[in-house]
């Protein structure tokens, strides 16, 4: 019985047939800019996003570092959410390697930075007391919600009037589109640069892709060096992204379909509730003191859940989570009693 495991979309594995595109890849070396496969790679996503350039990259958190480091020099400073993954769950890598100081504010329930706070954290630029305010950054989806996009747009107007940069950590930028039913460039036009993951619910093992003006990839490309993050023959990386963007893209729907429908299932369940569901994520509140007591309950059932990254637990539906899958979660959900 192999496990159903709701953990994250990270753990999707590369299909067979996407492991012949990878077999299949033309390589060269990547440092020398010389691999067609990832050349494609960063022109595809460039071209569908509305970017100049794109660089391909081994994850999701070195995107948003190199981003991080094009968009700002040492003593400036970036606004973000304190519950973001580029402030929180990024190891400090901003401050730790560019002296870059975030300004963390508090987050709406809906993941949005509350603009009113945005442009009160702004510092005055002449005045040496302060770091030099640069950056805001925005995820999207934020544990697993959609951001509006007149909100985006309303944050585009602000970094202009104010001359700041605007980035995306749109790690589940696609997820964010489908949801929306919108192409992804809908979203991302309204950034500087975005950061996409390919090795979450798109399937591929490895990397993702940050996108930009042809002067802010030649710095990023340029960090991605100095992080140790050059790779030679990385078309065979690329392939699979490539191939995740040609065949995975639509199938988010199921997930998204899959989590709503386990949401809904779960009314009436003994001992969880439901406290929300948002594309691909269903996260659930249990009687106090039992989150372990649930975790191996499911884990005894085949079905492994994530408790540690907030006090609740996430449930992520993917492409290796099939109706089987989910009906076994339910029976087991229901199963538990506390
Ligand atoms: C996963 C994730 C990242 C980082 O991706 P890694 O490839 O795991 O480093 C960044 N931002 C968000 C919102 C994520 O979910």
């Amino acid at each position: 019985m192999p496990v159903v495991d709701l953990r994250s979309d990270t753990v999707t594995r590369p299909t067979q047939a996407m492991r012949e595109a990878m077999a299949r890849a033309e390589v060269g070396d990547d440092v020398y800019g010389e691999d067609p496969t990832v050349n494609a790679l960063q022109e595809r996503l460039a071209a569908d996003l509305g970017f100049v350039a794109g660089l391909f990259v081994p994850s999701g958190t070195q995107s948003n570092l190199l981003a991080l480091l094009a968009h700002c020099e040492r003593g400036d400073e970036y606004i973000v959410g304190m519950d973001a993954h580029t402030y929180r769950y990024e190891g400090g890598g901003a401050a730790v390697l560019g002296s870059i100081q975030p300004q963390p504010l508090v987050q709406a329930a809906d993941g949005s930075l509350p603009l009113d706070a945005v442009e009160q954290a702004i510092k005055p630029l002449d005045d040496a007391h302060y770091a030099r305010t640069r950056l805001v950054c925005l995820e999207n989806t934020w544990h697993g919600r959609v951001l509006p996009l007149d909100y985006l747009q309303a944050s585009r107007a602000l970094c202009d009037r104010r001359g700041l940069a605007l980035h995306l950590d749109g790690a589940r930028l696609f997820n964010a589109a489908v949801a929306q039913g919108v192409p992804p460039r809908t979203i991302a036009v309204h950034f500087d640069s975005v950061s996409v993951c390919l090795s979450k619910g798109l399937g591929a093992p490895v990397g993702s892709v940050l996108l930009g003006t042809q002067a802010l990839i030649g710095g990023a490309r340029r960090w991605r060096k100095v992080a140790g993050g050059g790779m030679r023959q990385a078309g065979i990386l690329a392939a699979a992204g490539l191939h995740a963007l040609d065949h995975h893209v639509t199938a988010l729907a199921d997930d998204h379909a899959r989590a709503a429908q386990l949401a809904t299932a779960l009314d009436g369940a003994p001992a969880v509730r439901v406290v929300a569901q948002h594309t691909n994520m269903v996260f659930l509140d249990v009687t106090s003191g039992r989150v372990d007591a649930l975790r191996a309950h499911m884990e005894a059932a085949g079905v492994r859940v994530s408790v540690g990254y907030t006090p609740r637990v996430r449930l992520v539906l993917h492409r290796d989570v099939d109706d089987v899958g989910l009906q076994r979660t339910l029976d087991a959900l229901h199963a538990f009693r506390g």
